[in-house]
């Protein structure tokens, strides 16, 4: 069978190493706020080219924490609107509505899934404070208009960069593209640690200071509390694994593209839409391959019965969902026929050739 993402055959693609830095991890007695953050963070930071990068607990809390410095800044209060794409995952969305803040959804472009940035200026109004932009399925989305709408209202951009680690936009990585981003190291992801992790990138110094803060229950110094903060930290061990993987990352995006690169060319068959080449300045990571098509449940089955795993990301958009009842009256009709007919197909650094060449086998031969 071909999996869909084998996680032990990728994190074995660097056993010793990993293994290495845990037993030492483990041997050192020191768990948390560590050598090993402090290292990752160092890294992380070189790797994006961006001021700041804080180890936090995971994808979810790194988005969260953003907005809830913004508003301990006083950037933002309660009942302030953040424009987010509709189509995109449940967490973007938590991380508004938890700090009080109302997402304000837009339509994706069909072509590449991600915000249509045309579809942005008329959903301004007094309360908008920020643009929240996913890179969805490890596609950059960025822009010069989506830059200068932002500048000419005065909105923070946030990136959530939980899928797109080493993207890059005219050579500047993801992470790095607006006032701050979240990551996410959830073990799926294309860097992924052996538990929930995340971290946060971003630009201003007093930002960086507030959500440290905020995520070590509001304190900078020992049991001197600024904010009513959360418990949001990365562990070491996770660290020290992330530091490791983190090197490989370029190599194991780059087997991404060119099993990518070999769907787009070689896959054909009149049945599925293919998602488009990377457009111009923009560097795609392809954390997911996603196909559509208005066959999804026959194809699907179709190519279980061939021994091929896939799966929807996402069956059901957040304003459909019963978590965001006040949403469900929304006609994003963009939105729903993605979640309707997309279809994931197999994409991982450790996939093989004869893999890849199955996939696409099978695929054609689908009528
Ligand atoms: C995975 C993911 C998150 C959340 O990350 P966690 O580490 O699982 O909390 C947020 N946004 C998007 C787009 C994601 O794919």
């Amino acid at each position: 069978m071909i999996k869909f993402l084998d996680l032990q055959k990728i994190n074995l693609t660097h056993q010793q190493e990993i293994e290495e830095r845990l037993i030492n991890t483990f041997r050192s007695g020191w768990f948390l706020l560590g050598t090993e953050v402090k290292k990752f963070e160092e890294n992380l930071k070189k790797y994006t080219g961006v001021n700041h990068a804080i180890g936090v607990a995971n994808g979810l809390d790194a988005l969260r924490l953003i907005f809830r410095a913004y508003l301990e800044l006083g950037l933002m209060k309660k009942g302030d609107e953040v424009l987010v794409p509709a189509n995109t995952y449940i967490a973007s969305l938590l991380a508004l509505s938890d700090n009080g803040l109302v997402p304000v959804l837009v339509e994706p472009d069909l072509d590449n899934y991600n915000i249509d940035i045309s579809k942005i200026e008329p959903k301004i109004t007094s309360k908008t404070k920020a643009i929240l932009i996913v890179h969805l399925y490890g596609q950059v989305v960025f822009s010069e208009k989506l830059n200068a709408i932002a500048n000419k209202y005065n909105l923070k951009i946030v990136e959530d960069n939980a899928q797109a680690i080493g993207a890059s936009w005219n050579k500047i990585k993801t992470g790095n593209l607006g006032d701050a981003a979240g990551f996410s190291f959830y073990p799926g992801k294309n860097l992924g640690a052996l538990g929930d992790a995340g971290a946060v990138t971003c630009k201003n110094d007093d930002l960086a200071k507030t959500i440290r803060a905020i995520a070590n229950y509001g304190s900078n110094l020992k049991y001197i509390n600024i904010y009513q903060g959360l418990n949001s930290r990365l562990d070491e061990i996770h660290a020290a694994v992330l530091d490791v993987k983190l090197k490989y990352i370029d190599d194991e995006n780059q087997v991404r593209r060119e099993i990518a690169g070999r769907y787009l060319k070689e896959i054909k068959n009149d049945k599925l839409i293919l998602p488009i080449e990377p457009v111009d300045k923009t560097e795609h990571v392809w954390h997911l391959f996603v196909i559509r098509t208005k066959e999804r449940e026959s194809l699907q089955t179709y190519l279980s019965e061939n021994g091929i795993q896939t799966l929807i990301h996402y069956p059901i958009p957040p304003h459909k969902q019963e978590a965001y009842e006040d949403l469900n009256h929304l006609n994003l009709p963009i939105t729903e026929t993605i979640h309707q007919e997309v279809l994931s197909l197999p994409i991982s650094p450790v996939m093989t050739a004869e893999e890849v060449s199955k996939v696409i086998e099978i695929i054609n031969e689908y009528v």
